[in-house]
């Protein structure tokens, strides 16, 4: 279930249409919009049929591991879940990189509970739908563009922009950082941010003030910054009913 803050964010949009200004919310997609657990699963499951004869040990993990044991990487997950085979886990990591950041396997993914109607409210609303996202281009775009109309999320219909990294190497933070040039280009009311990375989501918040600015308690990068007190933390999209 989600915080009450959520519907806040609904009416903050209502106020900046009445003043005539364009309401912008900003989403983040892996991790925040959509759950990468199955993604890591499918990519894990690959690895261990195609591997199990020579490293026996991964039998029983394909029958064990599910989507919750998923967490930021494959290889620290299956690490947690007893894997010590240094060997088996780098080639795990090689697997996994290759297959994690392309646009088959972004279909893989799943929206968060409750992200599509939130999104959808957000847009019918008036708000411009701002996607951000590390993913990049030149490998992600097809896919992601295709995992956003699957899952039933807004696009193609004008307000709603989609933000690639230009490049595989390109820091994740460099690349946010440079995107709020980009966000402030329209000349909006910032209403609310959503991310799963407490850099990011502190990075928002001292650009823009004035918004909510909400961290998802999913997943985030293990040498993750610590977030800012004023983050509003929610595991989910769904809006409580009062
Ligand atoms: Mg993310």
């Amino acid at each position: 279930m989600g915080i009450p803050q959520l519907r806040e964010v609904l009416t903050r949009i209502d106020r900046a249409v009445e003043d005539g200004v364009l309401p912008v919310v900003v989403f983040d997609l892996d991790s925040t919009l959509f759950s990468t657990e199955p993604r890591n699963l499918q990519i894990f499951r690959e690895f261990a049929r195609e591997r199990v004869e020579q490293y026996p040990e991964l039998e029983p993990l394909l029958q064990s591991v599910k989507r919750e044991h998923m967490g930021w990487n494959i290889h620290e997950s299956l690490r947690a879940q007893g894997l010590e085979n240094e060997t088996l886990l780098s080639e795990l990591k090689r697997f996994w990189s290759e297959r994690f950041f392309t646009d088959d396997y972004v279909l893989c993914d799943d929206p968060s509970p409750g992200a599509v109607e939130y999104v959808t409210a957000v847009f019918e609303r008036g708000a411009l739908v701002y996607y951000l996202t590390g993913r990049h281009a030149g490998g992600m775009e097809l896919g992601t563009v295709r995992a956003l109309r699957k899952a039933g999320f807004p696009f193609w219909r004008g307000r709603t922009p989609l933000h690639l990294k230009p490049s595989f190497a390109m820091a994740d933070r460099d690349f946010k950082d440079q995107a709020l040039d980009e966000i402030r280009s329209f000349r909006g009311r910032v209403v609310a941010t959503f991310e799963n990375e407490p850099g990011n989501a502190n990075l928002f918040l001292q650009a823009f003030p004035e918004a909510l600015h909400f961290l998802l308690l999913t997943v985030c990068s293990t040498e993750a910054e610590e977030p800012a007190p004023e983050l509003l933390k929610t595991l989910d999209f769904v809006m409580p009913l009062t």
